[in-house]
């Protein structure tokens, strides 16, 4: 963590300086009737979006919940490896670790072949396969992720809190010379302590509806959500109980002859247990409350299931009912279907307001943070006048296939969950192996870590050409961390890390050894050239788009990789632009050096198959997804990317 670039600060430095200080620049509270952007829903899509907007003092950002306030239990729990990745650039990922339950092992039972009303265990697993993050697989109520994202909110330079009470009423998008700047208007009902509501009404550059599976903002646009009709009842609780059953403190799936099925999610704190428990088969078009269900029916339900182990149930600290089905929106923002070229979008959904799955994947909430984490960066960009406005059409391109491929995916593994076990010997061929369960399980290991998302190619995502230089950061896919040695302190760390969620690109540049073992890396060798490039060449991302007077990483930040050894490498070899001075009293970074870490290993060049003779450089956007991976004298291609994306300083 970098700070007092800008003079000596006391205090906790995760605190930014408020922009309410600087007269220059707008409160993000302050306007309350016109605001760049307006978001729908406090629930974890619409709260990360936030977070992200919040870091930017030059955009006003209004964040509105129906709810009187902050979420305080229940909901969502899993917080896939990925989703900490994320955390990371938000800063809250330790927070996160030291307080949640690790999922290291999954267990796996069915009836017991001898004495089939009993349970056995079928199998253990590593939960997540070796080297597919840095992070684990962790458990944490969503109730607790909600308040590091408000944390990360109080503490951004707007300081930008919740408006909560206020119900989106009604929506509307003006079109052609009545636009203006602000051209959505959203009428929001806020109920008074007496019972009064008042109507505000809220005029926004873009509007971003979080607001759930029955999203106001999704009906305002008129988008359907389409899919499967629900017609299965599951039921969820977080318990404090006594049990003999060996694997409750490990994620268990559990599949009984007769009784139904339980999945065992164990949580923070070492006690509590969340139970996702299969209830009735409904009707078509019943919903799930005209059966009624109560908490003693799921807790009942759960001792048949682990029979012959026992569930003293002492406290119920939530629970619900809900029923499955896989339901998706078929674009992500206001563009008529059909006519989307016709016009760039000004609302967009995210979450469950635009997709619907079943729980036990435990990917709705992380799938809804990663919609807004993808938006974030772009509206920023847009509204900051550094990005093209026709990069806001990559969201609904990006996410809606992403959201497509959960569906697929969770309609096969909800149906897995519920089938009934096979029967061994007897030609049922209705039921499912459970082995089978278990093996459909390893292999979406990837895509349930949230790790398997690559986006195709577009305006913002190159073709590959150059990918047989690092098979290991494929572009489109997200920037997979190793560990590296940072040159000037030598401190071991992970070079993913640099990447903030700061709404800046980062290049990563490779270094190559030369084409012959006596062409030392030298001042002549491919790093330095490409260097004297950027610092100085007409053509140069860094040149063409970083405003007058700011820092030279202030959109685009440069990272170098040596091969050498930290110990080994000579200062005289990085050029000025690898040391560059920034800030009020043009101080040094002295954070953009990198080595392999050769003590402990693994080696980033060996572990990431980077060329060594010729290195390459990885372009990472915002959203640490690889946008392109280039050789490093590919100058005409590095300009042409980013003028692509990139509105020109003129
Ligand atoms: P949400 O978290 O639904 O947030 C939407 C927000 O918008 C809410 O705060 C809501 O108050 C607000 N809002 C809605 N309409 C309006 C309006 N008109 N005006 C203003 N504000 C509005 N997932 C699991 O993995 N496991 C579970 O056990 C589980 N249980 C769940 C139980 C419940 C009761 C619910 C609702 C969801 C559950 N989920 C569960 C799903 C998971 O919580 C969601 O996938 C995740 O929260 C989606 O995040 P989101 O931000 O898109 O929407």
């Amino acid at each position: 963590m970098q700070f007092h670039l800008n003079g000596f600060r006391t205090g906790d430095p995760s605190v930014a300086p408020s922009a309410s200080t600087d007269p220059e620049i707008k409160s993000a509270q302050s306007a309350s009737e016109e605001v760049d952007v307006l978001i729908i829903g406090c629930g974890p899509a619409g709260l990360t979006l936030a977070a992200q907007l919040a870091a930017f003092p030059d955009i006003t950002t209004m964040i509105v919940d129906q709810k009187p306030g902050p979420l305080e239990l229940g909901q969502a729990d899993g917080i896939a490896c990925r989703t900490m990745e994320m955390f990371e650039a938000f800063g809250f990922s330790e927070k996160v670790l030291k307080e949640a339950y690790w999922v290291n092992e999954t267990s796996f039972w069915k009836p017991d072949p001898e004495n089939p009303r009993n349970i056995a265990r079928s199998g253990r697993i590593q939960d997540t396969e070796d080297g597919l993050s840095e992070f684990p697989h962790v458990i944490l109520n969503q109730a607790r992720v909600h308040d590091f994202f408000l944390e990360t909110m109080r503490n951004a330079p707007t300081r930008l809190d919740p408006h909560y009470g206020r119900r989106v009423a009604g929506l509307e998008i003006a079109q052609g010379e009545k636009a203006g700047t602000h051209p959505v208007s959203v009428t929001l009902e806020r109920a008074n302590e007496n019972g009064a509501q008042t109507i505000e009404t809220v005029r926004a550059r873009y509007v971003v509806g979080c607001d759930g599976a029955r999203s106001a903002v999704r009906q305002a646009l008129g988008k359907p959500l389409l899919g499967d009709s629900a017609n299965h009842a599951w039921g969820v609780m977080d318990v404090l109980a006594v049990s003999d059953f060996p694997d409750i403190r490990l994620k268990a799936a559990i599949h009984s002859a007769n009784e139904g099925n339980v999945l065992i999610i164990p949580r923070e704190g070492g006690y509590l247990v969340r139970l996702y428990i299969e209830m009735d088969k409904l009707n078509k078009d019943e919903r799930v409350s005209n059966r009624n269900i109560t908490s003693e029916q799921l807790i009942a339900a759960a001792q048949r299931i682990l029979h012959p182990y026992t569930l003293d149930v002492k406290e119920v600290a939530w629970w619900s009912v809900y029923e499955i089905g896989q339901r998706l929106c078929a674009s992500f923002d206001d563009r008529p279907e059909g006519a989307v070229d016709d016009r760039l979008p000004r609302v967009f959904i995210a979450g469950d307001a635009c997709h619907t799955h079943s729980p036990k994947a435990g990917q709705g909430m992380n799938v809804s943070m990663q919609d807004s984490f993808n938006l974030g960066w772009k509206l920023a960009g847009v509204l900051r006048n550094i990005l093209k406005p026709e990069v806001l059409n990559t969201y609904s391109d990006e996410r809606q296939a992403i959201a497509q491929e959960l569906i697929d995916f969770d309609r096969e593994f909800a149906k897995m969950f519920s089938a009934r076990p096979k029967t061994s010997g007897n030609g049922d061929d209705q039921g499912v192996d459970p082995n089978e369960f278990q093996r459909y399980f390893v292999k979406q290991g990837r895509f349930t870590a949230g790790t398997a998302t690559q986006y195709s190619k577009s305006l913002l995502t190159g073709n590959g050409t150059h990918q047989n230089l690092t098979a290991g950061f494929p572009v489109g896919m997200r920037f997979h961390s190793a560990p590296v040695i940072r040159f000037a302190d030598a401190k071991p760390m992970q070079l993913g890390h640099v990447v903030k969620a700061d709404g800046r690109w980062r290049i990563f540049v490779f270094e190559g050894s030369g084409v012959t073992p006596t062409d030392q890396p030298a001042r002549s060798g491919s790093m330095m050239k490409l260097c004297h490039f950027l610092a100085d060449d007409l053509a140069s991302p860094l040149l063409r788009y970083t405003p007058p007077g700011a820092d030279i990483d202030a959109i685009i930040d440069l990272r170098a990789v040596y091969q050498t050894d930290h110990q080994s490498l000579s200062r005289d070899r990085l050029h000025p632009l690898l040391t560059p001075r920034k800030g009020r009293y043009g101080l040094i970074d002295h954070e953009k050096v990198f080595c392999p870490d050769l003590k402990t290993g693994p080696d980033i060049f060996d572990l990431r198959n980077i060329d060594r003779v010729t290195g390459c450089l990885v372009v990472v956007r915002p959203d640490q997804y690889v946008a392109e991976v280039l050789p490093l004298d590919a100058y005409a291609e590095l300009t042409a990317f980013f003028d692509r994306v990139m509105i020109g300083r003129g």
